[in-house]
């Protein structure tokens, strides 16, 4: 079987950045199973869909039409051919997506899609239930935390690249909140699954965290 590395955790903790520099250095696909949210969302907004209309906003889960374009530096990302990179970064899409993802008739729509990553050599696998419900017999598990002080600001930096200036305690208070929803939906809630390996990046930096996922997998 082609292996799957998966890595799950809360928002912020790095695994974005982790996920495509381990897949970069094994030359592994990537699944960033978030975008699929954040993009279901989008397209859920764009056809006037509510966000709590279960049963559409699955429908437009299924008849996503997404494509992820590999560029030299980042993925570019088009929803119905339409460039959807950045779009789908705002705090904004990244709340409703955490509230399409409670919706269990969502997730299964998105099932397919996501195991349809798994192609040869190898996949680095993304998300919250990567390890949980997507990929459970995935040979190696990683779930990454930091604290949420720790992860509102990296946010907070990163946002501050962006030119965008936003207040580290209101982003604090998002990034409980999303935590707070995505840890106690009832359909696939955010746990570390039984045989995952956990990894607190609070303290570590982006090397680090990069060179002992790939130790892990050389073990
Ligand atoms: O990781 P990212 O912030 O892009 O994910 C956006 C939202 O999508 C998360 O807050 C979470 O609610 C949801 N999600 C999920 N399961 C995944 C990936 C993301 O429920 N595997």
């Amino acid at each position: 079987a082609v292996p799957v590395l998966t890595i799950d955790g809360p928002g912020g903790a790095g695994k974005g950045t982790i996920s495509r520099l381990v897949a970069d250095r094994l030359g592994w696909h990537l699944l960033d199973s978030g975008a699929l949210y954040r993009l279901t969302a989008l397209a859920a907004v764009k056809h006037e869909v509510a966000l709590d209309d279960e049963a559409r906003v699955a429908e437009v889960a299924a008849e996503l039409d997404v494509a992820f374009v590999a560029e030299s530096e980042a993925t570019r990302v088009l929803l119905e051919g339409e460039d959807a990179t950045t779009t789908i970064r705002t705090e904004q899409i990244g709340d409703a997506a955490s509230r399409v993802a409670a919706l269990p008739a969502v997730r299964e729509a998105l099932l397919k899609r996501q195991r349809d990553f798994r192609k040869s050599p190898g996949l680095v696998a993304d998300g919250r239930d990567m390890g949980t419900v997507v990929f459970p017999e995935a040979p190696l598990k990683v779930f990454l935390t930091a604290s949420a002080e720790e992860r509102a600001r990296r946010r907070h930096l990163q946002l501050r690249e962006a030119g965008v200036d936003a207040s580290l305690s209101s982003l604090l208070k998002e990034i409980q909140a999303r935590d707070a929803r995505d840890m106690q939906r009832s359909v696939a809630p955010l746990v570390p699954a039984d045989d995952a390996v956990e990894l607190d990046t609070t303290s570590l930096t982006i090397p680090e965290v990069v060179n002992r996922l790939t130790d892990l997998l050389t073990e």
